[in-house]
């Protein structure tokens, strides 16, 4: 199946930080993509804009490099060249007066302008402000500010602010590149495009909801930035929330950017408070790899996973809990929604009971949905009863190989062009989030504990196993 692609309309992109890590791997390359697969008009323009001097032609090098580098399919020498001549750079100062005069008499009157601030947090407040004092930024121009947004609510209330003293809150795209995936996205058409699923969404029919992120990869590296977070406020609190929110979310009244995010909001507000008995902390700690020594901090006490019990307190789904886990260094690579139903009331079979369905939603490494279901073994053994995977791998359905399928970078850029928010996290959710995080965060940081030990490569603590065991449930496996 080949997926239509619409081009958007001409626009002025400017990347403030284009020179650093995030705009290499990611915001260039899907640039890239959406450029070969014929999204991006010809007048169109991406600007690169940082500190560092160096002319267009060096910014277009630079470019070119990173696409090599990080791009899925090796690209062609012509199709980088024609690409690259949308690229233009201005060294810009976002804290000083460098850059900002020539920016303002760069970007053309009558196209869509969006700013990508793809530098650290600390700069937002600045770029937005020179942004507007001047005139460089209009009432139809869109931001897009990365994650993190705060790391308390204090601070993303502080951040919002600042943003909003220039941007109306229809011109800011709060990223969070989960809501980019497909499959994310194919949790609302699933949900809310088909009869199948929703008379059953609900705590009389579904027993738990596992949502899983595991990380391989340590933090050695960029440990020390890791260890003022951990994995609470670096996954949790974004991330893991939203995938919650898709699932526990009642259908929005229109697909429409505020009506989506309105029945999101609801689900955050509707958070049970965390007791400690709800949540287990942990630490990859090992003689050839540990986390202090990879945070380069012997005392730390920040957790590289975590896994909680999650209640929501309202009529849908009191009763069914959600448990979250997510850590680094751990066995696999993976991120799935597993959606347990409850078993059967009563078995007519006599030989077995039929485990519970479960429908599996997976985001990495290979995006897809299986749902689980019972049948009767094959052959004339009698009525022996046996689980199998329905399976709907995206890739095989959409692609040939899946390349069609855009990152979720590069389809998220594209709302901004389009100027659609859907996707896009709302100021108020991020501070419900917030809400709901904090007081967790406070309790930890007084309790003064340490993380439960885990070994690299292993599945996560055993308090984590426990958290399910003493409901009688467990874990799916991690594995890729
Ligand atoms: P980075 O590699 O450190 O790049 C920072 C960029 O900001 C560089 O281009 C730097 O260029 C520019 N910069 C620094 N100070 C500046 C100033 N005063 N004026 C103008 N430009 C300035 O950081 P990154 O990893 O790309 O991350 C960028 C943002 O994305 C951060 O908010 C980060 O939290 C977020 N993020 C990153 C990732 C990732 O995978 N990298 C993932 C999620 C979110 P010059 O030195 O030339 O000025």
């Amino acid at each position: 199946m080949v997926s239509r692609v619409i081009p958007v309309d001409e626009f002025d992109l400017v990347i403030f930080g284009a020179t650093g890590d995030l705009a290499h791997r990611k915001i260039l390359p899907g640039l890239f993509r959406r450029w070969l697969a014929g999204q991006i008009p010809e007048g169109a323009r991406i600007i690169g804009a940082a500190r560092t001097q160096q002319d267009a032609a060096a910014f277009r090098a630079e470019a070119i490099a990173a696409i090599k580098e990080y791009s899925g399919t090796p690209p062609d020498a012509a199709s980088l060249d024609s690409f690259a001549a949308h690229l233009d750079y201005i060294a810009v100062d976002a804290t000083g007066e460098t850059g900002w005069d020539t920016l303002a008499k760069t970007m053309r009157p009558g196209v869509i302008r969006a700013f990508y601030f793809s530098v650290a947090p600390a700069l937002f407040g600045a770029i937005a402000e020179r942004l507007a004092s001047h005139g460089i930024a209009d009432a139809d121009s869109r931001i897009v500010v990365e994650k993190p947004f705060g790391r308390d609510l204090e601070s993303a209330r502080a951040l919002n602010g600042t943003l909003a003293q220039h941007f109306a809150e229809g011109q800011i795209y709060r990223i969070d590149h989960y809501l980019g995936k497909e499959t994310v996205q194919n949790l609302m058409a699933v949900r809310f495009a088909n009869m199948l699923f929703e008379p059953l969404w609900n705590a009389q029919n579904i027993d738990h909801v596992q949502i899983t992120v595991a990380e391989t990869v340590g933090v050695a590296g960029r440990g020390s930035y890791y260890d003022q977070s951990g994995a609470i406020r670096d996954m949790v609190q974004n991330h893991m929330m939203q995938l919650l929110c898709l699932i526990a979310m009642e259908p929005p009244w229109h697909f429409d950017p505020d009506a989506v995010r309105d029945e999101k909001l609801k689900v955050i507000r509707a958070l049970a408070p965390i007791g400690p008995e709800d949540i287990v902390r942990g630490q990859y700690r090992g003689p050839a790899e540990d986390y202090r020594a990879d945070a380069e901090n012997p005392d730390s006490r920040t957790e590289s996973f975590v896994a909680l019990k999650v209640e929501i307190a309202n009529w849908r789904w009191t009763g069914t809990p959600f448990y979250l886990r997510t850590g680094k260094r751990l066995r696999a690579r993976t991120s799935e929604i597993a959606v347990i139903f409850k078993e059967p009331p009563h078995s007519i079979f006599d030989e077995s009971d039929p485990p519970a369905n479960a429908l599996v939603i997976k985001l990495q490494p290979n995006e897809g949905m299986t749902l689980r279901v019972n049948i009767k073994e094959p052959g004339p053994g009698g009525m022996r009863l046996v689980q199998v995977p329905l399976d709907m791998s995206f890739a095989e359905a959409l692609g040939p190989d899946g390349t069609d399928m855009p990152d979720a970078y590069e389809r998220l850029i594209m709302d901004v062009i389009r100027g659609n928010q859907t996707l896009f996290m709302r100021g108020d959710e991020v501070e419900a989030a917030w809400a709901w995080t904090d007081p967790i965060i406070r309790a930890w940081d007084e309790a003064a504990a340490s993380p439960e030990a885990y070994d690299p490569g292993s599945g996560g603590p055993e308090e984590a196993s426990r958290l399910m065991h003493r409901d009688n449930r467990r874990w799916r496996e991690i594995r890729a």
